[in-house]
């Protein structure tokens, strides 16, 4: 199976801190930090970059907030 490189970029002005992509992680990348957006929710921060691209945030995320950039890792 071939391996998979992410990142993700967060909308930090659209996030509402659900935590939804903070649950379904597998990687523990993302967390909800101690700052709050313009809106006034404390958004959600990508905190390493284990990031394996399996698109789980991306999916679950209510508002569209996140985006995933994939690189496919030669073996
Ligand atoms: S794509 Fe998967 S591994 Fe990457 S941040 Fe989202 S949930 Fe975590
Ligand atoms: S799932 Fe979306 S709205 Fe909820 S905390 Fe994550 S980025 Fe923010």
């Amino acid at each position: 199976m071939a391996k998979f490189k992410g990142a993700i970029v967060i909308d930090i002005e659209k996030c509402k801190g659900c935590g939804l992509c903070v649950e379904v992680c597998p990687q523990k990348v993302i967390e909800l930090g101690n700052n709050v957006n313009t809106k006034g929710y404390f958004y959600a921060d990508v905190i390493k970059e284990d990031c394996t691209a399996c698109e789980n945030c991306v999916m679950v995320c209510p508002d569209t907030v996140i985006t995933l950039y994939k690189a496919k890792l030669e073996v």
